[in-house]
């Protein structure tokens, strides 16, 4: 976008599907984004608050025992690094977009932000960033998660912000988003919509690329200054795609360095019930931007399902499309048994409880390393994009990995 032309098309992918009365909304956004957000005074106050509220930089952990319990012989997996986004404020990398969001949006004039949100871990990002602002913050989410996601909902009230229950269609985050984007249609003037991912209608998945990169752009810094060289692999998961995109966003220009985006497999990729779009979908239209997405013959979007509600959604990121059409990406999946594996795995010979999430991402670290040791004839040095904390999740965690005769897992 420092483009002026910049259309927000990724090869074929990405653009602007959206009814008329929003065209207004999202020109002025993206005069926004090269006018205010690319200014020097614009960063250094997102950075002053990325460092003194959020805590960055994330450090860069070297994972030993995590690297040999995952390849004994080391033949394939040299070193690995952790990008630590569990350490920022709120647990997760979603701060690192809506602290950046609000901070434009007080910037353009706007006095309300609204939000869309399935686990609430985004909701709870935004509900954080309007409270440090002084704005209202109403945030949309599906009956159905409102219900499963208690403690989030909690959070958001207390940070002060009104959360709206959704009971259209699945009454899941496809709905809240749906309904979020008409709210936005009836009050554009006043309001900024806060959108969650890497995803959405032009100039969306290039603000939130943006505002994540800071993620890429420090683990280029940090892997260089402890290695001498950049890694031969960095590996993310993907949901709707935006701390993956952040960390490749450090990398792309750089052909060495190979890029793994892993999926939520469900309960398999070849059953009706994972959220694994590129691996398994088709090309279509969702939220106002064309990508791949999972949909029946008739182009009825279906349910996605995963054990991370963070990866639940049926679409994904524009730039993905493109980057896996273009091979500069590859994606893989990971299954809910493979994710909860990996998070005990992790657990023990780190001392890192993951985010459901980010535990997709470490299942697949060996087969990346595999790959890529095989292309470069040697050990393979692999960061990975350790996008959340697992406190979230402990429920699901304790529920299926401590069985309960043996009291321990
Ligand atoms: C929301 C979330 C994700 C998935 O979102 P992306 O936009 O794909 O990054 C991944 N990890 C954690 C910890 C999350 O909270």
């Amino acid at each position: 976008m420092n483009r002026a032309s910049f259309d927000g098309s990724y090869g074929a992918y990405g653009g602007r599907y959206v009814s008329e009365t929003l065209v207004f909304a999202l020109d002025e956004l993206t005069r926004a984004v090269s006018e205010i957000l690319l200014r020097d005074a614009f960063q250094a106050e997102l950075d002053q608050l990325l460092s003194t509220y959020v805590g960055r930089p994330t450090p860069l952990t070297e994972a030993t025992r995590l690297a040999r319990a995952l390849d004994p012989s080391g033949a394939s997996l040299g070193r690995l690094f952790l990008k630590r986004e569990d350490l920022c404020h709120t647990g997760a990398h979603k701060i690192n977009n809506a602290i950046g969001q609000v901070l434009l949006a007080k910037k353009m004039g706007k006095t309300r932000i609204i939000a869309e949100t399935g686990a609430g871990q985004h909701g709870v990002a935004t509900a954080t960033a309007c409270a440090l602002f002084g704005l209202p913050c109403h945030v949309y989410m599906g009956e159905e998660d409102v219900a499963r996601q208690a403690p989030n909902v909690g959070r958001m009230k207390l940070l002060g912000a009104e959360v709206i229950s959704v009971r259209s269609g699945s009454r899941t985050l496809k709905d809240a988003m749906n309904e979020a984007l008409r709210d936005w249609v009836t009050n554009v003037a006043t309001t900024h919509y806060c959108i969650g991912s890497a995803a959405g209608p032009h100039p969306y998945p290039e603000l939130v690329a943006r505002l994540q990169s800071v993620i890429g752009v420090e683990a280029r810094e940090q892997i260089l200054e402890r290695t001498g060289a950049l890694p031969d692999a960095a590996i993310a998961c993907v949901g709707g795609g935006s701390n993956a995109i952040g960390l490749f966003r450090g990398f792309l220009t750089a052909k060495s360095v190979r890029l793994f985006g892993v999926e939520a497999a469900g309960d398999g990729v070849d059953t009706p019930r994972h959220a694994a779009p590129l691996t398994a979908g088709r090309v279509g239209v969702l939220h106002g931007s064309k990508s791949y997405l999972l949909c029946d013959d008739e182009g009825q979007i279906l349910e996605a399902h995963s054990i991370s509600a963070g990866l639940d959604y049926p679409g994904v990121g524009p730039e993905h499309a493109h980057l896996k059409d273009t091979g500069r990406a590859r994606y893989l999946a990971a299954t809910d048994a493979e994710a909860l594996a990996a998070c005990k795995t992790i657990a023990q010979t780190e001392g890192i409880i993951p985010a459901l999430e980010t535990a997709h991402a470490l299942a697949r670290i060996y087969d990346a390393a595999a790959e890529v040791s095989q292309a470069v004839g040697r050990p393979a040095t692999v960061v990975v994009g350790f996008s959340g904390r697992g406190d979230k999740d402990l429920a699901t965690l304790l529920a299926h990995l401590v069985t309960p005769e043996a009291g321990r897992a």
